[in-house]
């Protein structure tokens, strides 16, 4: 890698700033009885009267254990689309920087980009819907900040090459980031594991998927502590609410349930891909490491009415680039599955 200069991405303002302190990042319980006079919060107790931990800590300490970082690399969210929208008001400068996204893809970025006024500057996915290194890194000028890529990414379901996302990250002197909202349902490994060799990734999960809490709105950040500290000085004071740190860390602290659940999820796909094989207006299923498969049919907005007629809601992604007459299934329940094939044996004539 040439230089890769964290300071020199973040904004001036960012970098100016003097963040909001709230009363309980000035003084947080350290074990004794105190009484706390200092939040103008109701003092009846009901559970939620009082202000959430604005750092998280509990929740924190038990996502460093289980994913082997430590609690200054993780910075959380309401929902990934939070977590997204903070790292494009740190770096990005609307009306003079740019990013990079590469459709077929979560259409977030692009309205994030629109959102915040930042220039997005699109590159094609390959037909076999992987990484055009070249072309991406042609696109990239001095003001360029982020790279989004999404890994597995959605709505195609395939992972990226390694090797390929490693040369982006090693050719490139902004940010790469690499939301991992499918991780848990993939073979590939996470690039959290890379957070101490690269300066310049930062991972983006969620508890939306996987985690079966798409409800809370949990987003989850890891990056370098020099990026996550930026992060920090400018996320609202208490943007993860009370509830949604007990009903997280209760979930995490028996993650042996959740990854029963991603297993019993990834043996439904794969029972699903078999039948899906003998359905006639499918043409292709395409590889997935996702909890989705997406398809292309014969025509995809008269297979996407005719599963609607009968009670079947999937997505249509028809009009996503490279994706002509693509439906995207989201794997169900094994008695939903099994609706679903009936349906579609129902509709094949
Ligand atoms: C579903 C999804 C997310 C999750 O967003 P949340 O705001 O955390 O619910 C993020 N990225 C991608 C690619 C997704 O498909």
């Amino acid at each position: 890698m040439s230089e890769f200069n964290l300071q020199n991405l973040v904004r001036a303002n960012v970098q100016k700033l003097q963040p909001y302190s709230s009363a309980r990042d000035e003084y947080k319980a350290n074990g004794n009885e105190m009484i706390f006079l200092d939040a103008n919060e109701n003092p009846f107790e009901n559970g939620v009267n009082r202000y959430p931990d604005p750092q998280q800590r509990d929740l924190k300490s038990e996502l460093a254990k289980l994913k082997n970082v430590n609690s200054d690399q993780i910075l959380l969210g309401n929902g990934s689309d939070e977590v997204l929208d903070l790292i494009f008001r740190a770096f990005c400068v609307p009306q003079k920087d740019n990013i990079i996204t590469l459709p077929p893809t979560y259409g977030m970025y692009k309205v994030l980009a629109e959102i915040n006024n930042i220039e997005n500057k699109e590159v094609l996915l390959t037909e076999e819907f992987q990484l055009d290194v070249k072309s991406i890194l042609n696109e990239v000028t001095e003001t360029t900040k982020l790279i989004f890529i999404c890994n597995p990414n959605n709505p195609t379901g395939n992972a990226f090459d390694a090797r390929s996302i490693k040369t982006l990250i090693e050719n490139f002197n902004g940010i790469v980031v690499i939301d991992e909202a499918y991780i848990d349902f993939s073979s590939y490994e996470s690039w959290i594991n890379f957070l101490d060799i690269y300066p310049n990734i930062i991972v983006t999960q969620t508890l939306s998927k996987a985690y079966g809490m798409a409800g809370v709105r949990l987003g989850v950040c890891y990056a370098s502590a020099e990026i996550i500290s930026v992060l920090n000085k400018i996320k609202p004071p208490y943007n993860v609410n009370e509830l949604t740190q007990q009903k997280a860390l209760q979930r995490i602290l028996k993650v042996d349930e959740v990854f029963n659940e991603v297993e019993s999820i990834i043996i439904e796909r794969e029972k699903l891909i078999e039948v899906l094989q003998e359905v006639n207006f499918i043409d292709t299923i395409f590889e997935t490491e996702a909890n989705f498969i997406l398809v292309k049919v014969d025509n995809a907005t008269k297979r996407y009415n005719q599963l609607l007629e009968m009670g079947i809601v999937i997505r249509n992604r028809t009009n996503q680039p490279l994706c002509e007459n693509t439906l995207r299934f989201t794997i169900g329940t094994s008695e939903e599955n099994k609706k679903l094939i009936e349906v579609l044996q129902e509709i094949d004539n």
